[in-house]
């Protein structure tokens, strides 16, 4: 059963909201071009994961999450896939590399070369996969549960892999993943009620939503990123209220919905809060009374009085704000 199905990973969105909200000619826009490809790539791999798993279809029972980010003593560790069965907690890590891998021995290092034999060291998901496992033992002693967990390497297309070294987790291609899992010897250690209670209570602490505005991280000053509504016929920046709707003034556009992505990209983008003042000078509100309408019917939720009133996205309310 998926618990957690995937979605655009929030930081994706961000660097799209970006993209899309920084001039032509700004210097960072080449930097923010290489991230949304990275990221688009590793999200492809981990669709690419997803659809070989959807074969994997076992008779006892069983939990999958996908990008999960849990914290534990202060850190945030974020994992790609999550699969939970009686007898194990199972970890993928998702690679989406081009050209050839090259794995390693002393210290074990992941190497990646491209078509044109340019090598270059990979991050080693073998490490990251050994400091999640690490955090997600003690989130789980501290949950009194006591489940071995084991760790996989899935590279998501078929690249040349070579390795040279034993590797302590397994590594294998998304296409191998169903096979690979059907093979496993298990034992019913835990009951089926055990095991979906472990999978709730990573849901319900999946704090993957958070992220830091892209303003902070980038060190940007907030005039540098274009305020608006962008329309969603010619890309034009700057609808215009008229009589309860958003009307582009270049293509004559229509629509009720405009300030909803603008109020998704002001959190991605700018700040954990909105106050009407700046939802009026970012968005373009006419005025405070249309604005608070406006904000109020976006499921967001009013916080404080009279002038520290603003409003923040109801899922921080119920996880811990902070950066990932
Ligand atoms: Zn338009």
């Amino acid at each position: 059963m998926i618990y957690k199905k995937r979605k655009i990973p929030t930081r994706l969105q961000a660097l799209l909201a970006l993209d899309r909200r920084l001039p032509l000619n700004h210097p960072l826009k080449r930097q923010i071009a290489q991230q949304i490809y990275d990221r688009q790539a590793g999200f492809a791999g981990e669709l690419e994961y997803d659809k070989y798993l959807k074969e994997f279809r076992p008779s006892y029972p069983h939990a999958i999450l996908h990008d999960v980010t849990l914290r534990q003593d202060g850190i945030y560790f974020q994992i790609d896939s999550v699969l939970i069965t009686p007898n194990e907690v199972i970890l993928s890590e998702i690679k989406n590399i081009a050209g050839r891998v090259i794995v390693k021995p002393n210290p074990l290092q992941f190497i990646k070369e491209s078509p044109t034999g340019e090598r270059a060291a990979m991050r080693n998901p073998v490490t990251e996969l050994e400091r999640k496992t690490q955090l997600l033992t003690k989130w789980m002693r501290e949950r009194r549960i006591d489940m071995p967990i084991r760790c996989l390497v899935v590279f998501a297309y078929e690249n040349e892999l070579v390795i040279d070294a034993k590797s302590p987790v397994d590594i294998l291609f998304t296409y191998d993943v169903p096979i690979y899992l059907r093979q496993l010897d298990v034992q019913q250690h835990i009951s089926s009620r055990q095991l979906h209670t472990i999978a709730r209570a990573m849901k319900q602490s999946d704090c993957s939503f958070i992220t830091t505005p892209l303003a902070q991280t980038y060190k940007l000053d907030p005039a540098e990123i274009k305020p608006g509504i962008q329309c969603q016929h010619c890309d034009h920046t700057g609808m215009r209220w008229n009589k309860g709707t958003w009307h582009c003034p270049k293509c004559q556009h229509l629509t009720r919905e405009g300030h909803v992505e603008a109020i998704t990209d002001w959190f991605l983008l700018m700040d954990n809060k909105l106050t009407n003042q700046q939802f009026c000078n970012f968005i373009g509100a006419p005025n405070r009374h249309i604005a608070r309408r406006l904000l109020m019917s976006s499921g967001l939720q009013l916080v404080g009085i009279r002038k520290s009133a603003h409003y923040v996205r109801k899922q921080e309310q119920e996880g811990e704000a902070g950066g990932v």
